[in-house]
């Protein structure tokens, strides 16, 4: 397996936990930041993101689009669409990035 695609579906183990982080407080009718987590290619990534429920339901409109540390940047398989300070959202470049973030998309079966 190439880098690329590993780094692809780390992020996508990532954004599966964020799934239940963000259920959980949308349960509990959280207000205000919720820690996220990163959702970088790195597999021993553990960094926190503060992300509103809100903010995080605009990047999940697009299954290319990830919220990563603003340090984690990937720029060989991601690129930047929005700088919040708190965090970045990037979306996969075309190719491989992108085709398993749309795979591994719990949002977007095909099947
Ligand atoms: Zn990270």
């Amino acid at each position: 397996m190439g880098w690329e695609k590993q780094a692809a579906l780390n992020e996508a183990v990532a954004r599966d936990l964020n799934e239940d982080i963000e259920a959980a407080h949308e349960e509990a009718g959280h207000e205000g930041y919720v820690p996220m987590l990163c959702e970088c290619g790195r597999a021993d990534c553990e960094h926190v993101v503060p992300m509103t429920l809100e903010e995080y339901e605009g990047v999940r409109e697009d299954p290319r689009r990830f919220a990563l540390a603003p340090e984690h940047l990937v720029v060989e398989i991601e690129r930047v669409v929005e700088d919040e300070g708190r965090f970045l959202v990037v979306e996969k470049r075309p190719g491989i990035p992108a085709a398993v973030a749309e795979e591994e998309d719990p949002r977007h079966t095909d099947d």
